[in-house]
């Protein structure tokens, strides 16, 4: 164990001065340190790759808050970070999509094309994209899950999540998950699209934006993929532990 971490200081050592060296010529090339991302020892998701999407950035601020004016953007981005966190403390590994205010084109299609070739490169077992959704009459609420029509698997998770949501959120209006054509989920991989709840709903729009009710979303979130994973496991029979 000393021995392993003496190697490890070494080798860290070694990467703090080639950074410090990339510091002074940052024309150097950058040797290849491989990204090798904290996870927790155990958990129900443990084994598993989950690729987190706050939806929109940049330029594409998504929906907008009918009453504050915030972007929907931001409020994804907040809500994916803490489902993120909540993913990793179950074990999971997590790639998001992005962890600031940044788009990778302004193309959209290409936008959604460099998300999902993060989830391929990094073999993601899942994905899930964040938003908020917004509807011309105020009266609309509720969040709503989505998944690709004709895949089963997504179908599953989209329900599983759906059904947390409804459990743990209590919202008004009770919606079901229901199939959508987004580009985002067009992966073999299952994969969901959460619209968290109305930015043009007055009420829904105040608990969106405090973090509390960020937090209960993206804990009901991550409960609903437990409960995905744990269906999965007990249908496909036999899987120690
Ligand atoms: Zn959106």
């Amino acid at each position: 164990m000393k021995a392993w971490w003496r190697g490890r200081q070494y080798i860290l050592a070694a990467v703090g001065l080639c950074l410090l060296a990339g510091a002074v010529a940052p024309r150097m090339a950058r040797p290849a340190v491989p990204a090798k991302p904290v996870q927790q020892a155990d958990g129900p998701l443990q084994g598993m790759t989950i690729l987190v999407d706050a939806g929109h950035g940049g330029t594409d601020g998504g929906a907008t808050a009918r009453d504050s004016g915030i972007p929907e953007k931001e409020l994804n981005l907040q809500v994916a970070l803490l489902l993120g966190d909540a993913l990793r403390q179950s074990g999971a590994r997590v790639i998001l999509t992005r962890e600031t205010d940044m788009e990778y084109s302004r193309n959209k299609r290409e936008d959604l094309t460099a998300r999902l070739r993060l989830a391929r490169e990094g073999n993601a077992d899942l994905l899930i994209s964040i938003h908020m959704n917004e509807y011309r009459l105020r009266g609309e609420s509720g969040p709503q899950v989505f998944y690709r029509p004709g895949q089963e698997q997504s179908r599953l998770l989209a329900g599983a999540i759906q059904e947390a949501m409804l459990r743990e959120l209590k919202p008004a209006r009770e919606r079901a998950a229901m199939a959508g054509d987004y580009f985002i989920l067009s992966l073999d991989i299952p994969s969901a699209l959460v619209e968290c709840g109305f930015l043009s709903n007055a009420a829904e729009e105040k608990l969106l934006l405090t973090e509390d009710y960020q937090r209960r979303v993206a804990q009901a979130i991550r409960d609903g993929i437990v409960d995905y994973v744990s269906l999965r496991i007990t249908q496909a029979g036999a899987r120690p532990g």
